[in-house]
């Protein structure tokens, strides 16, 4: 285990490649050589919170809308398992139409197909996050996005840290597997509070932990703010990995939108899992949380080329 001062430390030293060959071998050791992959369907762009780096965000005026129909949702999930995937992760912007009443329903149908389901869906009560648990629901990802609270409230005009820390608190009491995660180079994020942040994945007994660079999204009030390090993205899953040996790691998608070859890279740093859209075409470019360039092709196609990449890294697709 590392301490405060030597996570500060490593994320500001000059040569970090010690750090990145201990953490390839910590996720060797304790995960081993399968790459996980899962399916990610985005069921809703609608979102009534205000999170100011965020596209979907609802003061957001020159996005359409979209809800997926229950049928679509099936459709896509039948879909993403003929072709081999076994998570399903649901996620949206928080959207009262998609209540715990009704996402649980959904949960319990996909459940059916014998497949893990997570769900991200924002912040529910105890009693929502509870139904959801109920009807099923393998793991819940809940970013915590920086433990510093008064940042968290600048970027939050509408929620608090102590919030999403209590949401998370329910979430892992519930016997969820539970996500958590935040992003790296937000403005004014100091290099120590992303010291903290690691640590907070390990008090909260994270599960997983979604690590993403920040990119400035043009209809957000952090339109004119630089994009965050890739570097620094690296180094804070290298050192979760290295701090939290049997956590799971997604390579996320913004660090593959910044940097194709870092997002293989990041294989080698910690990461042992990765996730891929199975959102109907039509839909997603509409969900644009941050500017993305993805080519999109189809479900089946998207998968193949997936196994195909992994298995040339020397690792193993599941
Ligand atoms: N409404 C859900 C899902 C949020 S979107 C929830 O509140 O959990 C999923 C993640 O995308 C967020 O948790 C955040 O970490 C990330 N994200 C949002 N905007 C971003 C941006 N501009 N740059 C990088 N990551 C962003």
């Amino acid at each position: 285990m590392m301490e405060r001062d030597e996570l500060i430390y490593a994320l500001k030293t000059v040569d970090f490649d010690n750090y990145y060959k201990q953490a390839d071998e910590i996720r060797r050791e304790n995960v081993g050589d399968v790459i996980h992959i899962r399916a990610i369907l985005e069921y809703s762009n609608y979102c009534k919170r205000e999170c100011s780096y965020c596209g979907l965000n609802r003061l957001n005026r020159h996005l359409k809308r979209y809800r997926l129909s229950d049928e679509e949702i099936y459709d896509s999930v039948r879909e993403a398992v003929r072709v081999g995937y076994k998570t399903i992760v649901l996620q949206g912007g928080e959207d009262n139409y998609f209540n715990a009443e009704h996402l649980a329903e959904i949960v319990k149908e996909i459940k059916r197909y014998n497949i893990s389901v997570t769900v991200s869906g924002g912040e529910f009560d105890y009693d929502g996050y509870k139904l959801l648990r109920d009807n099923g629901a393998d793991r819940y990802l809940l970013k915590h996005e920086t433990c510093d609270a008064q940042l968290y409230a600048e970027l939050h005009p509408d929620s608090a840290l102590d919030r999403r820390i209590q949401c998370l608190k329910n979430i892992k009491m519930l016997g969820f597997e539970t996500g958590s995660g935040f992003m790296v180079g937000l403005p004014n994020q100091t290099v120590e509070s992303i010291a903290d942040d690691i640590l907070l994945l390990k008090e909260l007994e994270c599960d997983m932990a979604g690590i993403g660079t920040f990119i400035p999204h043009p209809d957000t009030l952090l339109n004119n703010a630089d994009t965050g390090s890739v570097e620094l993205t690296k180094r804070a899953v290298a050192l979760t990995r290295i701090c939290i040996p049997h956590i799971n790691l997604p390579a996320t998608t913004s660090l593959s939108v910044l940097d194709k070859e870092q997002s293989r890279d990041i294989f080698n740093c910690g990461a042992n899992v990765i996730m891929r859209k199975i959102t109907p075409t039509d839909k997603r470019k509409l969900y644009e949380i941050y500017p993305t360039n993805a080519k999109t092709t189809n479900i089946r196609e998207e998968r193949t080329e997936l196994e195909t990449m992994i298995n040339s890294l020397g690792r193993i697709p599941l």
